[in-house]
């Protein structure tokens, strides 16, 4: 995560699959559709992928299909499906919400007879019954509300890019590089919000970020990859979650930046296109590689309510005047 200047070079280095891995690139997106004859495993393409290039007569749509495996590794979809499944586990809630308030309704007429022996033995029975229920509920609706959040933040960042003339693929790397620069769960959305701003200032545009292979090669953030992998990394439900959550709420900060008319006067970043984040830095850095402290290059942008521990933002400084030669 996230120093971020052009002349830094390469950080860790990564495993030799890893670097096989990245030397595919990704077959080019295209609208949804499947086989228009019955199959096996009838699934979705969105990409052209190896088993989608089997198809003659394909038909448009993703029809009721999950994706396609090989399809889910690239773009989004390795997200969409996950939401999927994950959603699946509150299946029960609209029928064990209903049990639920039912028991409570009870619980309130039998709490009135408090006297009565019979009243009380069921009270008892039914105060265990609400508490084994109420967790499970309550997990459920978690899980509802979480998937609901992120299949629309992703819906409302699709639509917002095309609204401005932006693809697919750069809505989400746009999203991508927010991740790259500000997954942990403690990170707030000004500052994801500022991020979306300052790499389109840098860029001029939704840019992919510089990446060259090896240990000498240059790339503007550090730990980028062409491909995400966090994510997938993640075994514990939990941390999946909360990668969610900062995804969400990254995808919201790319829907407002997309959908800012002014945004060279509404600007949140004033203008920054560099930032690096003091707490992740080594304190060995070598002086060579804290671009941040050269000031005759790069001047600071304040930015009230990014703690400045996980982000400093810089832009560079305008060439001064030319002072006019004396005659
Ligand atoms: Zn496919």
């Amino acid at each position: 995560m996230s120093i971020s200047a052009e002349s830094l070079p390469a950080t860790p280095q990564r495993s030799k699959s890893a670097r096989s891995a990245k030397a595919k690139e990704p077959p080019p997106r295209v609208p949804p559709f499947h086989t228009n004859t019955p199959e096996d495993n009838p699934v979705y393409h969105d990409h052209h992928c190896a088993a989608a290039q089997q198809i003659h007569d394909p038909q448009e749509g993703s029809d009721v299909r999950p994706l396609c495996g090989l399809c889910a590794h690239y773009g989004y979809g390795r997200y969409t499906g996950w939401v999927d499944t994950y959603g699946k586990k509150a299946t029960d809630l609209p029928a064990n919400r209903q049990t639920l308030d039912g028991y409570l309704a009870r619980k309130a007429e039998l709490e009135k007879q408090a006297d009565d022996p019979a009243a009380k033995k069921e009270l008892a029975e039914l105060t265990a019954a609400i508490e084994a229920l109420e967790p499970k509920v309550d997990r459920e609706q978690r899980i509802s509300d979480r998937a609901q959040h992120f299949n629309d933040a992703y819906k409302a960042a699709i639509d917002a890019g095309k609204a401005s003339g932006h693809s697919t693929d750069e809505v989400e790397l746009l999203a991508d590089v927010i991740m790259n620069e500000a997954h942990d769960k403690t990170i707030g959305h000004l500052a994801r919000q500022v991020l979306a701003y300052a790499w389109i200032n840098r860029k001029g545009g939704i840019k992919q970020p510089i990446y060259k292979k090896g240990k000498k090669g240059k790339r503007d953030l550090s730990h980028w990859d062409q491909r995400e992998r966090r994510f997938g990394k993640l075994d514990k439900e939990f941390e999946r979650e909360w990668y969610l959550d900062s995804l969400t709420d990254s995808l919201k900060a790319v829907t407002e930046r997309l959908s800012d008319k002014l945004a060279d006067t509404d600007d949140p970043a004033h203008g920054a296109t560099h930032w690096y984040s003091p707490d992740n830095q080594p304190a060995d850095t070598p002086a060579e590689e804290r671009w941040w402290e050269n000031k005759k290059e790069f001047e600071e942008v304040t930015i009230p309510g990014v703690p400045t521990g996980q982000f400093r933002f810089y832009k560079k400084k305008k060439p001064a005047p030319t002072p006019p030669k004396p005659h």
